[in-house]
């Protein structure tokens, strides 16, 4: 996948022992949706990025939802959207044609025209843009085809990327959307920034919303980070074991949100502003 499926199992088996060594606290499961203290105060319907917001007093979820304020767009959220688009496509044309039994090294030339005539690209980034698309194809098509040699269980998982959870039952969305999922359910979120703790309150979220529909323990998180926008993409991952501790981050940060809320209490301006917070004008 983006990431080779090398570095994937040397990360999970630090994972396993650090699961070994921290258990995570049963009560903390997605699942136990209807008692304290995953059950919510309130249902909101809460997307991840208000419960994990990049503003340090979640005043951009004020603004949004007591002052209805509008938020502005600008060039770092439409090229986090394209990136995501463009990830979603090129993993979405790799399965078909692995799925096809296509000669994986044979189809990267089609994946790549493929998933560039698929998504729109502005002029100022198509550079980067088609680098990113053809080290993602380039990747995706190496693994495939590494796992079409030997016998027995294939170490080529599909991803299932673009992932549709309801969120309601712990107080989030109806309609959260978890960038991929691995054939291990580890959820895998894509950020286009440096990395930050309220990264590792996502995930949790998404696994927990995962576990509250699933039924099934979810354990783990990658974050797969894409930077170096100045010059060629440069991917970067961080593993996260998805311990009772960042499960408490994210319900105590979720709890608050609702507070706020309920209660129309207005937060302070943040002393550090990110630059391109999409409410930096209501905030002057
Ligand atoms: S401009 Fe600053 S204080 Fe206002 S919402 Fe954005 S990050 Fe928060």
């Amino acid at each position: 996948m983006p990431v080779p499926t090398y570095v994937i199992l040397r990360e999970l088996r630090r994972l396993h022992l650090r699961r070994f060594q921290d258990p995570i606290d049963e009560s903390l499961r997605g699942w136990n949706w209807d008692r304290p203290p995953v059950k919510p105060r309130a249902y909101l319907g809460l997307t991840v990025s208000e419960v994990a917001s990049y503003c340090i007093t979640r005043r951009d979820v004020w603004l949004r939802r007591i002052a209805k304020a509008i938020p502005e767009g600008n060039e770092v959220l439409k090229l986090g959207s394209l990136t995501h688009d463009v990830i979603h496509t090129t993993i979405e044309y790799v399965r078909k044609y692995v799925a096809n039994d296509s000669d994986a090294l044979s189809a990267y030339d089609d994946v790549v025209s493929g998933v560039l005539k698929a998504v729109t690209i502005p002029e100022q980034i198509s550079g980067w843009v088609v680098n990113l698309v053809k080290h993602i194809a380039l990747q995706l098509l190496a693994e495939a085809s590494w796992s079409a040699v030997g016998d027995g269980i294939s170490p080529w998982i599909p991803w299932i990327s673009e992932v549709r959870v309801d969120g309601s039952l712990i107080g989030l969305s109806k309609n959260l959307r978890v960038d991929a999922l691995t054939g291990s359910n580890i959820v895998v979120d894509f950020k286009l920034a440096r990395p930050s703790e309220n990264h590792k309150i996502a995930v949790a979220a998404y696994a927990m919303a995962l576990e509250s529909n699933l039924e099934v323990p979810i354990d783990y998180a990658l974050i797969i980070y894409i930077n170096g926008l100045e010059k060629a993409p440069r991917i970067s991952i961080e593993s996260i074991y998805l311990s009772s501790d960042v499960r408490k981050e994210f319900i105590d940060a979720r709890d608050d949100i609702i507070d706020m809320i309920i209660t129309e209490r207005e937060p302070p301006k943040a002393n550090t502003c990110s630059a391109s917070c999409p409410f930096k004008n209501y905030c002057r």
